[in-house]
C-alpha cells in the first residue's frame, strides 16, 4: 500500500493534525517544525503527543516528516543568521526525540554569491556540530529547483555535502518532484535516468522521502511554484508513474500542493487508485 500524505497543519496541535490525516486518507503526514518564516516554537505537550503518537499507531503510519522553518539558512554571509539556523534545528531534532524514528527536511540554504563551495563547506559543518550519534531521526537535505543562489540545485552539490558530513547514516535526501523538475531533471519521460544519475552520484539507499507536486513552470526553469497534481507541466500521469516505480514506490510520498483539506484528500484518492 502506497505510504502518502499531505502537508499539514500543526496550528491545534498533533493530535488534531493526526486526526486531519486520517480525515483525508493519508497514512503519513508533513508539519513544520514551527512557524515556517519564524522561529519560536511553542513548547511540547506531552499529551498532545502521546495522543498522536496513538493515532499513528493505530493507523499504520509510515514515517512522519517534519520541516524546518523556510526562513533558515545554514550557509548566511551573517554568521549572526547561521547561528540562528544551527541553533534552530539543534532544538528542532531533540524536540524530534519525543517522535522517534521519523524524518526531518530542511532546505540546504541559500550562499548569497559566496560560492557554492563555500555554501556546502558551511552546511557540513553546521550538520556536524548539531548531528548526535544517539539520535533517532534521520536528517534531509531537500532538492533544490535552483532559484537564486540555492545550493542542492543539482545532486552533485547534495552529495559534495553528505561528503563532508561525519555521522552519514544520519543523513538522507528528500526528492522534491517540482524541484528537480524546475532544476532540469527530466523525470517526465526520463525518470530511470534520472534515478540512474541519482544512484551515480548521491545512491538511492540516501533516498527517504519524496515530495510529490505538480509543477506551474516548465522543465528547468528553475521557479519554485508547486501546482496541484494533474494541473501542472509535470502532469498527473508522470507522477503516478513515480508513485509506482518498483525503485521508489516503498518511500513515503507528501503532497505539497496548493490545497485545503478537501485538494489533499483528492489527490490522495486519486493517486492510491490509480
Ligand atoms: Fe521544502
Ligand atoms: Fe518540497
Ligand atoms: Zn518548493
Amino acid at each position: 500500500m502506497l505510504t502518502i500524505g499531505s502537508h499539514l497543519s500543526i496550528a491545534k496541535g498533533f493530535t488534531a493534525m493526526g486526526e486531519n490525516a486520517v480525515k483525508i486518507g493519508a497514512n503519513t503526514l508533513q508539519f513544520f517544525s514551527r512557524n515556517p518564516r519564524g522561529t519560536k516554537a511553542r513548547p511540547l505537550d506531552e499529551k498532545d503527543i502521546a495522543g498522536f503518537r496513538q493515532i499513528c499507531e493505530e493507523n499504520h503510519f509510515g514515517r512522519l516528516l517534519c520541516h524546518a522553518p523556510y526562513i533558515l539558512n545554514a550557509c548566511s554571509a551573517d554568521p549572526g543568521l547561521r547561528d540562528l539556523a544551527r541553533d534552530t534545528m539543534a532544538d528542532d531534532l531533540a524536540r524530534m526525540e519525543y517522535l522517534p524514528g521519523n524524518l526531518y527536511n530542511f532546505h540546504p540554504g541559500s550562499h548569497v554569491k559566496q560560492g557554492a563551495d563555500a555554501g556546502i563547506k558551511m552546511i557540513a559543518e553546521m550538520l556536524n556540530s548539531i548531528l548526535k550519534p544517539e539520535q533517532h531521526t534521520t536528517v534531509l537535505l531537500e532538492t533544490m529547483a535552483g532559484k537564486g543562489t540555492e545550493v542542492g540545485r543539482n545532486f552533485e552539490e547534495l552529495a559534495a555535502i553528505i561528503e563532508q558530513v561525519d555521522l552519514k547514516d544520519k543523513m538522507g535526501i528528500c526528492l522534491d518532484t517540482c524541484h528537480v523538475h524546475d532544476g532540469g531533471y527530466d523525470i517526465i519521460y526520463h525518470l530511470d535516468d534520472v534515478l540512474e544519475e541519482f544512484d551515480r552520484i548521491i545512491g538511492l539507499k540516501r533516498l527517504k522521502a519524496i515530495h510529490l507536486n505538480d509543477s506551474k513552470n516548465p522543465c528547468g526553469s528553475h521557479k519554485d511554484r508547486h501546482e496541484k497534481i494533474g494541473e501542472g507541466y509535470i502532469g498527473a500521469e508522470a507522477l503516478i508513474r513515480i508513485t509506482r516505480h518498483p525503485l521508489l514506490c516503498e518511500l513515503p510520498f507528501y503532497l505539497e500542493t496548493p490545497n485545503e483539506l478537501d485538494g489533499y484528500a483528492k489527490e490522495i484518492k486519486l493517486l492510491r487508485n490509480a
